[in-house]
């Protein structure tokens, strides 16, 4: 059976790619780091809908949290898909961003992203399929979220590298990159921000994490094969870089 890594994959957008992948046939391993319910759940509904997973804990800024995951024996069986979809956004000021948050946000968005896959590179497919959740905002700048605009930033351009390096193995690498998405990151909206967060997209709507689902399944399928070193943008309209 072919397996599916999801980090982050119990809880918002990583849930739905969870249940997507898993719906495709993946046993899916959806890591969970603050609370183990909601991973939990997600799995059960995978089980109830006759697929396969678990959910296993996993702080991505402890490195021995991560090795210890790298021995998880479905992720020793090998991982044809790895999702690196885990992430932190703390809404700070650009200008009074300190180095205590910068290094709190790298070393979650970005060094927990690499570091997952440096140890579960040993056991990826020869044609593994991975994809990065990074953001609109890291290409566009945010003046509250300096750290995690970098991140994304740091994340996308370590992808697109990973991509070139990679390619000749058979393996391939995109980014994702979301606009708005309904998920706990947009939790403390006001109803008027929520609203002026709609009016602002293009399509009227704030993306649910199923739109963002759908674009990793699809470029983790045979049907993007020709697809590596991309960043997509799945923002409706609302930032056409
Ligand atoms: P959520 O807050 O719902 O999910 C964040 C996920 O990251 C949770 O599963 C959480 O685990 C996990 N996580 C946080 N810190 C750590 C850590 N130290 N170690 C391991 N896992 C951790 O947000 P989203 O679903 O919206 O976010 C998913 C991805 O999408 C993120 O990378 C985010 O930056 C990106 N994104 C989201 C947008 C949006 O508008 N929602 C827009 C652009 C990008 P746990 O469940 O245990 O708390």
């Amino acid at each position: 059976m072919r397996t599916a890594l999801v980090t982050g994959g119990g809880r918002g957008i990583g849930a739905a790619v969870s249940k997507k992948l898993a719906h495709e046939g993946y046993r899916v391993i959806a890591t969970y780091c603050n609370s183990s319910k909601p991973a939990e759940m997600v799995i059960d509904k995978i089980r109830d809908s006759g697929g396969d997973g678990v959910a296993v804990f996993c702080d991505v800024t402890d490195q021995r949290q991560i090795a210890l995951l790298a021995t998880h024996p479905w992720i020793c069986g090998g991982v044809d898909v790895l999702v690196l979809n885990h992430g932190r956004y703390d809404r700070v000021q650009a200008d009074e961003l300190d180095l205590t948050q910068l290094r709190r946000t790298m070393s979650t968005n970005f060094e927990g992203a690499f570091l997952v896959w440096k140890s579960i590179e040993p056991h990826l497919s020869p044609d593994a399929r991975i994809c990065v959740i990074g953001s609109q905002l890291g290409t566009r700048g945010s003046a509250h979220g300096a750290d995690y605009s970098a991140s994304k930033a740091a994340l996308a351009t370590w992808a697109r590298s990973l991509a070139q390096s990679v390619g000749p193995k058979g393996q391939r690498v995109n980014v994702v990159a979301p606009g708005f998405v309904d998920t706990d990151i947009l939790g403390g909206d006001s109803t008027e921000k929520r609203a002026s967060r709609e009016q602002e997209v293009p399509l009227k709507r704030i993306g649910s994490p199923e739109d963002i689902a759908s674009t990793v399944s699809f470029l983790v399928s045979a049907e993007s094969a020709y697809i590596t070193g991309a960043v997509i943008h799945v923002n409706g309209g609302l930032y056409l870089p």
